[in-house]
């Protein structure tokens, strides 16, 4: 990975701002700036120089991992011992505006720091500009986005062999999430949701110990995490016989995946792509059950910028990986879930998730 050009990115973006550093405090985007994948970090980027900070634990690890940046291993958390370097070091830097994360800094972390680096550095709440930067992916991110996704993909097989009536959701999960691992992945993405019958209508509803029912349809959400990145899709099954309107909200929520795909292209506003869905449900009658947004970018993290979802104004940009997820949840009835991860090109997506989207019936 590219870690040192992103680094330099960055720079040239904390000039624009008006920040002479910034120090990274969130996981995800520390291991896309330098490379370290531990779970204790600071990464401090100034104008001319970037230093990584971690404790004893990762002594080892950071130096074979970081990119791009000098380690300083410290008896002390890491965010004390930047501030520290900072405050012993800033004014021949040059730092007098020191740019934060305030969205995953504790009200904690941000007093200690006020008060480590006072007086002489002002601290700025900063927008998330690492996260906008990880938006478009590059070719090797790009390469690991498709192995996840193909992988992920892989596993709904293994659902659909483990499920049907009588079964209890966690033992779908159970199977899935076995063979996730003897397959290689590093872990799951989220915690995998498998809901049956009504509770199909609950669209963050996890797999619990509920049974399979004989007649009803399953949403299956999952995804894996492949040389830390993630992948993320979603079938509906019908288990029993199929009526008219399941097939009926079945095939509108298919339709409106479709449409909404079919509108993914660089510079293709998110909120179109929404709407595309939401036309469609809404024409089925549905519109009033599709309960939450079209989709998410996808990347180190399972849920990233951009939102694709009603009121988000972002453009879609070439090398962007997002979801496209319509649904609908008919409360007491059930739910269909359709969901792909796509990657934005020039002129429309590649769809990345290699499963059929007929619908299976057991
Ligand atoms: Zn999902
Ligand atoms: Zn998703």
């Amino acid at each position: 990975m590219d870690h040192k050009g992103r680094q330099v990115r960055l720079q040239s973006v904390l000039a624009n701002s008006h920040l002479d550093a910034l120090l990274v405090t969130h996981l995800p985007n520390i291991r896309y700036l330098c490379g370290f994948t531990g779970s204790a970090g600071a990464l401090l980027v100034c104008q001319n120089r970037t230093v990584f900070f971690t404790d004893g634990r990762y002594k080892e690890q950071a130096r074979t991992e970081v990119q791009g940046a000098r380690v300083n291993i410290a008896r002390k958390p890491p965010l004390v011992a930047a501030a520290e370097w900072l405050k012993a070091n800033g004014k021949k830097l040059g730092v007098e505006v020191l740019g934060i994360e305030d969205r995953h800094l504790t009200v904690a972390d941000h007093s200690q720091l006020v008060n480590l680096l006072r007086p002489g550095i002002r601290i700025r709440n900063t927008p998330a500009l690492v996260e906008q930067a990880r938006m478009v992916k590059d070719s090797e991110e790009i390469r690991c986005l498709a192995a996840a996704a193909q992988l992920g993909s892989s596993l709904f097989d293994v659902a659909v062999k483990a499920l049907g009536p009588g079964v209890r959701e966690t033992d779908v999960a159970a199977e899935l999430e076995y063979v996730a691992r003897r397959k290689g992945a590093e872990g799951m993405s989220f915690e995998t949701i498998v809901t049956s019958g009504a509770r199909s209508a609950l669209p963050h509803g996890r797999a619990s110990t509920a049974k399979i029912p004989a007649n009803g349809f399953v949403i299956c959400d999952f995804g894996i995490i492949l040389a830390g990145y993630c992948s993320d899709m979603t079938r509906t099954l019908h288990v029993g016989r199929l009526s008219s309107d399941a097939q009926r909200m079945y095939d509108a929520v298919g339709e409106a995946q479709e449409a909404a795909i079919n509108r993914v292209s660089a510079g293709v506003r998110v909120d179109e792509v929404d709407r595309a869905a939401r036309q469609v449900l809404g024409r089925s009658g549905l519109g009033k059950y599709f309960t939450h947004s079209t989709g998410h970018g996808v990347g180190l993290e399972i849920h990233e910028m951009p939102r694709v979802a009603a009121g988000q104004h972002e453009p879609l940009l070439a090398g962007m990986v997002i979801t496209i997820e319509p649904g609908v949840y008919v409360p007491g009835v059930g739910g269909v879930r359709i969901e792909d991860m796509v990657l934005v090109t020039g002129d429309g997506c590649e769809v990345l998730t290699p499963t059929s989207k007929e619908i299976i019936k057991l």
